[in-house]
């Protein structure tokens, strides 16, 4: 019986009579004219399913009171309900008064954030940011494709910085920033991160607290999209950055991000901004020039339905007995296909949304074409790094949450066909 091994120990005419296998498969599939799409990570039918009854919740007929009595439907209070502050200051570990709680996306609230921070800087600039002769974030990368566009738009320069499995190159991170004033940011997705899974260790977060920065008014942003976002019973724990910044003598350092998109309704939910009282105060000054005041019943509506940390526990529990089976189903199928051939490698996440798959190097541009050309439409190769362009061409971001069960089998299917066929094609060329 033949060993499976990876394909750099086959011989020419094994590996040419393997192509030829995979060619056929590879047409089977094209000729089924599929269309599945696996580009962006969104949760399925039954997921949303899950707050359904949240939208009545409400009763109708009645004033919408607050806890301090506020009339949800009428104007003000810009910086969220009383309970909604507390809720989200409790998921995110900080007081409530380090938390504000505005409208339905939290990656709005990054682009303001930086926005304003181009227009007037933050607490502690000399000037606005957009009058410097130049302002760079460091993109630690693989990373979301949605942080580096706003970058891209705002005329911000990217610095790739390499993800390791305890978060970005900290070595990288802290000469970059010790060496160069321009240098005002970095990006971080610190828990179960997109695409990699990755949650930052504790010596990472400390590192970023305490690193010297060239720019006196430096600012992480801590993109903590996927905090509660877990896959199994064992949570993966993040230090808490607000407080190792303060410890650290750098209070103002952090904008802390996070979102019930994912736990109820993407597009419909609600979004917090955490940072110190100082860095709150200053931007409430610009916020309320910006809006009278967010979604107030949105508001009420989400803590009168998630309550608190232990509903939202279980609501999460919900979320992942639907989608850990198909997390599942994808690694399975990547270490019976091209796993077995050593040629590829990928995450195994604990939480978040996305399995982050490296070819070898050259590859991933055209594993994602072939895999169109059969109808799986895959994230594009290269979104995972600033300005769409991978170095190495190796990455793919998968994105299994929202197809179905049967869907998503065979777009994998695909996928790992087309990983096998280019590699080959790779090998032998
Ligand atoms: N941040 C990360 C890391 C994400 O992956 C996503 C969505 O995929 C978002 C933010 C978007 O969040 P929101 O819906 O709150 O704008």
């Amino acid at each position: 019986m033949k060993m499976v091994t990876g394909y750099a120990g086959w011989q020419e005419d094994e590996l040419r009579r393997e192509q030829a296998r995979l060619q056929a498969e590879y047409e089977a599939y094209r000729s089924l004219n599929l269309k599945l799409d696996m580009s962006r990570g969104k949760p399925c039918p039954e997921q949303l399913q899950l707050s359904n009854e949240m939208l009545d919740i409400l009763p109708s007929g009645e004033e919408l009171r607050a806890e301090n009595g506020t009339d949800c439907r009428n104007y003000g209070g810009l910086d969220g309900l009383p309970e909604a502050k507390r809720f989200f200051a409790e998921m995110l570990g900080v007081q409530s008064s380090e938390v504000i709680v505005q409208g339905n996306s939290s990656l709005n609230l990054m682009y303001d954030a930086l926005a304003r921070a181009m227009l007037f800087g933050v607490l502690g600039s000399e000037q606005p940011w957009s009058r410097l002769p130049s302002v760079k974030f460091l993109c630690p990368s693989p990373g979301y494709d949605r942080h580096f566009a706003i970058c891209e738009q705002l005329n911000i320069e990217m610095i790739t910085v390499d993800m390791t499995p305890e978060g970005p190159d900290m070595d990288a991170v802290e000469r970059l920033v010790a060496e160069d004033d321009s240098i005002k940011g970095i990006w971080c997705v610190p828990k179960y991160s997109n695409p990699g899974g990755i949650t930052y260790s504790d010596a990472t977060v400390e590192r970023l607290a305490r690193m010297k920065t060239r720019a006196g008014d430096f600012r992480i942003f801590w993109d903590d999209a996927y905090t509660v976002h877990h896959l199994t019973s064992r949570h993966d724990e993040l230090k808490n950055m607000l407080e190792a910044c303060s410890n650290a003598g750098h209070p103002d350092r952090v904008f802390i991000f996070a979102s019930t998109s994912k736990v109820t309704f993407p597009g419909s939910g609600v979004a917090a901004l955490a940072a110190s009282r100082d860095n709150l105060s200053h931007l409430k000054k610009q916020l309320s020039v910006q809006t009278i005041g967010p979604d107030k019943v949105n508001q009420l509506r989400h803590i009168r339905f998630l309550k608190d940390m232990e509903h939202l526990g279980r609501h999460m529990e919900k979320h992942a007995a639907i989608i850990k089976p198909k997390f599942d189903l994808v690694l399975s199928k990547l270490e019976s296909g091209p796993g077995s051939k050593d040629i590829a490698s990928w995450s195994k996440p604990s939480g978040g949304y996305f399995i982050s798959l490296d070819t070898i190097d050259g590859c991933a541009r055209e594993v994602v074409q072939r895999a169109a050309e059969a109808g799986v439409t895959l994230t594009p190769a290269g979104a995972t790094y600033p300005y769409g362009r991978d170095p190495r061409d190796r990455n793919i971001r998968i994105a299994p949450t929202y197809p179905s069960l049967e869907e998503l089998a065979q777009a994998i299917d695909i996928l790992c066909v087309c990983v096998q066929l280019v590699s080959i094609d790779r090998i032998l060329a």
